[in-house]
């Protein structure tokens, strides 16, 4: 971190600045002086230094982070990919391609048991279903929340598929208990709460990043968990919100390399939220698995035209069969390269 001090400071106001960054941090400051100014820079970790705080002293012009914000989400402190490993031996990241399918929202027993037979012989590893839905307007379906979990488990017990579902309550954490990874949906990427409390389990946590978040922003809310103690976080871009129309959101194609550079966190990606278009989903999807995405999650229905949720973004499982096939292809050749 490199401070810029104001100009014509008294020696004593500066010395004492320097003493309370050495005694509140775990840092050493190098000191420059410059015919006009002082420039000092931190060495060491600066991750618990806040900037703002900084900002606010007396003593001090401007402020710059030269080093990431994040820790243990950080490639740099830990150059190996991480790889999640679940009881069954699905795995997310290490070279394969993790494929999540299923619907937005769990509907009935029947829909949900039949499309994750159908997934499954597709080749997706994973069961995707909402039984607790993020809906815009109050008035729309909600989900069938404990039923849907209910009914998640049922499939997950008929076709040995682990279950990703979204969590929107810590209250309603104690449902979980069958649940294979929690996801925490766009909208909640920044629930700190919710994020300090996932960090203390030891399943894996699908953090999607937000509406309008960056990467950095992303990366952040991954280092909640982690800090607590969870390290089996998987980040997922989910487009963002744009000033094009023609899509629900944006892909933002090259999150999935930055963020794969940034850190060791696996990286999926969901096209369904990121189009809202069923006829791009397959598209994006080879785009995705192009650049190095380690999964997709991807929603599929029965009857997109009678879906609750998302119909309009849903593919067919005949579709997703089809595609799973073109995106694997894609995805062996880009790794054989
Ligand atoms: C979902 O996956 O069902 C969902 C609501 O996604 P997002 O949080 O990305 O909007
Ligand atoms: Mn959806």
């Amino acid at each position: 971190m490199i401070i810029v001090l104001k100009a014509d400071q008294p020696q004593a106001k500066v010395d004492s600045f320097i003493e309370k960054l050495t005694g509140s941090y775990d840092v050493q400051v190098n000191t420059w002086v410059g015919a006009h100014s002082t420039v000092l820079g931190l060495i060491g970790d600066t991750t618990a230094v806040d900037e703002e705080y900084i900002a606010a002293q007396d003593v001090v012009e401007n402020v710059r982070r030269v080093q990431e914000p994040y820790k243990k989400a950080n490639r740099k402190f830990h150059p190996e990919d991480t790889v999640i490993t679940l009881p069954g031996g699905q795995k997310i990241g290490g070279g394969s391609l993790a494929l999540i399918a299923g619907p937005c929202s769990v509907e009935s027993e029947e829909q949900i048991c039949g499309i994750a037979e159908s997934v499954k012989r597709s080749g997706a590893a994973f069961l995707r279903g909402g039984a607790f839905k993020p809906r815009t307007s109050p008035y729309a379906f909600q989900g069938m929340k404990a039923e849907g979990l209910e009914l998640l488990s049922k499939a997950k017990a008929k076709t040995g598929l682990p279950i990703v579902t979204e969590i929107m309550s810590i209250d309603h954490l104690p449902l979980f208990e069958d649940v294979d990874v929690i996801q925490v949906g766009a909208r909640n990427m920044q629930n700190f709460e919710l994020l300090k409390r996932l960090g203390k389990l030891s399943k894996p946590i699908l953090l999607k990043r937000g509406l309008a978040s960056t990467i950095e922003e992303l990366l952040m809310s991954a280092e909640y968990i982690m800090a607590e103690g969870n390290e089996q976080v998987i980040l997922c871009e989910r487009g963002m919100r744009t000033y094009e129309t023609m899509t629900r959101n944006t892909l933002d194609i090259s999150a999935v390399p930055v963020l794969k550079r940034l850190s060791h966190l696996p990286v999926i990606v969901d096209p369904s939220h990121a189009s809202g278009i069923s006829w791009l989903i397959e598209p994006l999807a080879i785009a995705s698995a192009a650049v190095g995405a380690d999964g997709l999650i991807i929603e599929v229905h029965n009857d997109p035209s009678h879906a609750l949720c998302d119909g309009a973004q849903s593919i067919t499982p005949a579709q997703f069969d089809s595609l799973v096939k073109k995106v694997n292809t894609v995805f062996d050749t880009v790794h054989s390269l």
